[in-house]
């Protein structure tokens, strides 16, 4: 940096002169236009903004310096030729390029990339048309712009809500395309997004443009002709409906990798189930937990519990409502004798947990008094509906919104838990079981209290595991605090392990140390992995170091965290 020359980034990609760099952006520009190409030139450029004005270089939640996983320069292709242009040219000009669709990514690393001085490849800046809503087939094609307040806006406006919703996670900001392919979840039945998607249209590390499933057929009775672009040929008409097409699947190489960009995805939506009911039941003992789960275990197995529900630590109710200085002077995790306090202050339990009813009134009936009875087998456990709870901060009314499809920007409160609160999310799978669940959230307190941070925790139930979600709240104006949480994260996944649990996802800084958890049979996986980028991506262009898997033209272990 010290020899930094005019029109040099901040971050030089590894390897590139600046003049190299000039004519890659050059020609970037000639392909976008100029008004899309955005060089990082100096530190002040890198402003962290928020969640509702998230930035497109770098980590707003940086838990190394600001700059260190921040990219050279932003490029915003307007359409799919565009994009494959730029996989071209970076080819060309051995340049890593880091696609994202939004870039808010929040807690795993916002829009910043692996490797520094990266191009961010920024999808949805012009690339967001909802291509299509069909409510027959209950499913959107849409673009990675699209995010799920979008595509809720868009479902409203065309009187849409009616016959069919979307699935939402907890927060509305994020893309549609970006969240699934990094297997996100929300929590209506159609909780987890993967599996909900139907079909991509792909462009791989060399430029070249596929469709996935039936996707791979033409289809002339849709509108297929020759002459048209082939991204603009309209797809099969069994696209969005049937995942699978013929011969080896190919869709899921393309979820948190390094092996293509996702510029058309179809999602599945939920016809609309013809009525609603969201509710709470709060537990008021910490050692509820184990039976708790027990009991949930035969309910989501059986889809008596219908969609995807969350068992939540008092902390992370008590961290949405107020920072921590609001309960205690001390810069210790809170203690028991705390968190019962604030547990009978804030009307809630040391456990809540966040579900909803789904269908007409005779069948909610039903099944709610199934739910009903089976918890009711905790002493002191409360069943709570929206209009119980007051009208103001009400954590079940915001959920009543969340699990019914409708997108909201509350969730993310408990992040003013500290001043200048940043996060990071720690994700451990677990099996659905009280002794799973009891260890898992015993050696997290531990651990979150030898690093003198909150342990907020968050069960969310899939089909037949749970999402634990330790969300991380650190102070990122201050390297001790920064420090500290790096250190938790870090212990916690060795921790985890040792007992053969894995994350399901994870933040920029901890990917290499979490894919080196994944190694039955001597890195077997790994290997495989490393094969498939190698022949589909033989320079090392798209991603390298995502999720672990470093390219063969980069010397691994000197980039290793
Ligand atoms: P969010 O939807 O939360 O804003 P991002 O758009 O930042 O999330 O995407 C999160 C991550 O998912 C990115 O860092 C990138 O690794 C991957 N990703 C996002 N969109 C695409 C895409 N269209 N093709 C391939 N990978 C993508």
């Amino acid at each position: 940096a010290a020899t930094k020359a005019p029109g040099d980034p901040l971050v030089l990609p590894p390897n590139t002169s600046s003049e190299h760099f000039r004519n890659f952006i050059e020609r970037a520009r000639e392909i976008t236009g100029s008004e899309n190409v955005f060089v990082v030139e100096r530190e002040d450029q890198l402003v962290d903004g928020n969640y509702m004005e998230p930035n497109k270089t770098h980590d707003m939640h940086h838990l190394f310096d600001r700059s260190y996983f921040a990219s050279s320069a932003t490029v915003a292709p307007r359409n799919v030729p565009e994009v494959q242009a730029m996989m071209r040219l970076c080819n060309e000009f051995d340049i890593p390029v880091w696609p994202f669709s939004i870039g808010r990514n929040t807690g795993y690393g916002g829009a910043a990339p692996r490797v520094p001085g990266s191009i961010g490849l920024n999808l949805g800046k012009n690339m967001n048309r909802v291509l299509e809503v069909n409510t027959d087939g209950a499913y959107a094609l849409v673009e990675p712009g699209v995010t799920y307040y979008d595509m809720h806006q868009y479902l409203e406006k065309n009187n849409l809500r009616e016959k069919v919703w979307l699935d939402v996670p907890d927060l509305g900001g994020g893309s549609i395309i970006g969240n699934a392919v990094e297997r996100g979840v929300g929590y209506s039945p159609y909780g987890d997004h993967w599996m909900m998607h139907c079909g991509l249209e792909v462009v791989l590390p060399n430029g070249e443009l596929i469709r996935t499933g039936m996707g791979a057929m033409p289809d002339r009775t849709a509108g297929h002709r020759d002459g048209l672009r082939p991204d603009e040929q309209p797809g099969n008409r069994a696209w969005q409906l049937f995942n699978y097409g013929f011969g080896p699947y190919n869709d899921g190489i393309f979820t948190q990798s390094s092996l293509g960009i996702v510029v058309k995805m179809g999602i599945w939506l939920m016809p609309n189930p013809g009525g609603y009911q969201a509710y709470m039941i709060t537990f008021p003992r910490d050692e509820d937990l184990h039976q708790v789960i027990e009991i949930i275990r035969p309910l989501r197995v059986q889809m008596v519990l219908q969609n995807v529900p969350t068992l939540r630590s008092l902390s992370m109710d008590a961290a949405v409502h107020h920072p921590k200085s609001y309960y205690t002077d001390s810069d210790a995790a809170l203690t028991d004798a705390q968190l019962d306090k604030i547990a009978k202050d804030l009307d809630l339990g040391r456990w809540n947990f966040y579900g909803a009813l789904y269908g007409p009134e005779p069948i909610r009936n039903v099944l709610w008094s199934v739910i009903k009875e089976s918890f009711s087998k905790i002493p002191g456990a409360k069943f709570y509906f929206p209009e119980d709870r007051p009208e103001e901060n009400s954590i079940l009314r915001t959920r009543a919104q969340t699990l019914q499809g409708i997108p909201t920007y509350d969730e993310l409160r408990w992040i003013d838990w500290l001043p200048n609160g940043a996060h990071l999310f720690f994700s451990p799978i677990s099996k659905i079981t009280g002794d799973d669940a009891v260890l898992q959230y015993q050696i997290t307190r531990k651990r979150c209290e030898e690093a003198g941070l909150e342990a907020i925790c968050d069960f969310v139930v899939g089909m037949r595991e749970m999402h634990h979600i330790v969300c991380i709240v650190f102070n990122r104006e201050d390297p001790e605090s920064k420090r500290r949480a790096l250190w938790l994260i870090r212990t916690l996944i060795d921790d985890c392990a040792k007992y053969g649990w894995g994350e399901y996802r994870t933040h920029l800084a901890v990917m290499d140390q979490i894919a080196n958890t994944y190694n039955f049979n001597d890195n077997a996986q790994m290997k495989l992995n490393e094969q498939i980028k190698n022949s589909l991506d033989p320079k090392g262009i798209l991603a390298p170091g995502k999720n672990g898997i470093w390219p063969q033209s980069y010397h691994k272990d000197s980039w290793v965290l």
